[in-house]
């Protein structure tokens, strides 16, 4: 799985392995040593694939809450949304991930969430 982010000294576009999100390293851009964004450092660094990390999920839970964000809803099982669907080019981060149970997430299936939400006449929660 790989890990785009903002070098954050050059601020320009990298890439590298997930496993080294936190580790410090020189950029090949700028020849600097900074630290490889984490999830909590760069919400709007993404992943390769549609899958999240587990790091990448607790800080959506810990920006977002830990709730469906459906108006009513009290489930407890909970995953996690891809706000733009994935197959619509939606990315796999913090920023266009939000909370939602397994029930909700299941009916909305890949749509967007603002189309889904409108043909479901369903509320987000206050
Ligand atoms: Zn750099
Ligand atoms: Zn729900």
């Amino acid at each position: 799985m790989d890990w785009y982010f903002k070098c954050p000294l050059c601020k320009k576009d990298r890439s590298s392995d997930w496993d080294n999100a936190g580790k410090t390293v020189e950029c090949a851009e700028c020849k600097k040593t900074r630290k490889i964004p984490t999830p909590a450092d760069q919400h709007d660094a993404y992943v390769d694939q549609h899958d999240w990390p587990d790091d990448m999920e607790k800080e959506v839970f810990r920006v977002k809450g830990r709730v469906c964000v459906i108006d009513a809803c009290d489930s407890k099982e909970m995953t996690l949304d891809h706000i733009k669907a994935w197959n619509n080019k939606g990315r796999t981060s913090v920023s266009n991930l939000q909370p939602m149970c397994k029930s909700h997430n299941s009916s909305k299936s890949d749509t967007d969430f603002s189309t889904w939400l409108k043909e479901s006449k369903l509320k987000l929660r206050q």
